[in-house]
């Protein structure tokens, strides 16, 4: 069984998701974690971000794999042609250049292939963008978690400073939210937007063990 959560940058959505698996049984799986890590060899090999073939060509034979501990279901990491990058794509520069990676069809494409057969293996709560609109359009949970973009960014700094990748200014991560927002949702290849059968949760101003709460009970119903 799939569990989709889209949603912007920021809602939410890793916390939620982890949960939310936790809760039921089920393993997790961040897709942004593996655009991530193609912008990441990218950058690496000096990759320009226009040069759709080559980012392709990576996001096609660049093998990513998740990091487990023994038997948790939870991943605690990601390689990509075997480097763990788990760490090193969670800075601004990733951030910023994710989005363009990610706009390419061929990547796209080569990902969402990874992302069903590994949603295909077992339960899984899976995260991104395009999940209940076009990696998994049957999954019989959908939700679209969203919140204020000043709230995202609040959260984003909060979080770089619990995963100890060092601090962040807000200013330039607000705006990196908005900038993202922008780009995600306007770009031509599956924009960001909620599948109709979704349900949209707002998670501004609620505590985040309520919109869990909502998912899980969704999720038995
Ligand atoms: O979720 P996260 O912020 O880590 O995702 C990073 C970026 O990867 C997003 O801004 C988006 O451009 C892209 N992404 C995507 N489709 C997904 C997951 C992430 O386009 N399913």
């Amino acid at each position: 069984m799939i569990i989709a959560i889209d949603g912007p940058s920021g809602a939410g959505k890793s916390t939620v998701a982890k949960a939310v698996a936790r809760e039921l049984g089920f393993s997790c799986l961040d897709t942004g974690a593996m655009y991530r890590a193609v912008a990441w060899r990218a950058l690496e090999d000096g990759v320009a971000l226009d040069d759709a073939e080559t980012l392709g060509r990576i996001a096609r034979d660049c093998e990513i794999a998740f990091l487990h501990e023994s038997n948790d279901p939870m991943p605690k990491g990601v390689t990509i042609g075997g480097v763990d990058v788990s760490s090193a794509i969670r800075t601004s520069e990733i951030d910023r250049a994710v989005s363009p990676v990610s706009a390419v069809p061929a990547v796209r494409a080569a990902l969402v292939k990874q992302q069903q057969r590994i949603g295909r293996s077992g339960d899984y709560v899976v995260e991104g963008r395009d999940i209940g609109t076009v990696v998994f359009p049957e999954a019989p949970v959908k939700v679209f978690l969203t919140a204020s973009a000043e709230e995202r960014a609040h959260r984003r700094v909060r979080q770089n400073v619990d995963r100890g990748v060092g601090s962040i200014d807000y200013d330039e991560v607000l705006a990196d939210i908005r900038r993202r927002d922008d780009h995600d949702s306007s770009r031509a290849a599956s924009p960001l937007k909620p599948a109709e059968d979704a349900v949209r949760l707002d998670s501004t101003g609620r505590f985040i063990e309520d919109v869990i709460e909502d998912i899980v009970g969704l999720a038995r119903e």
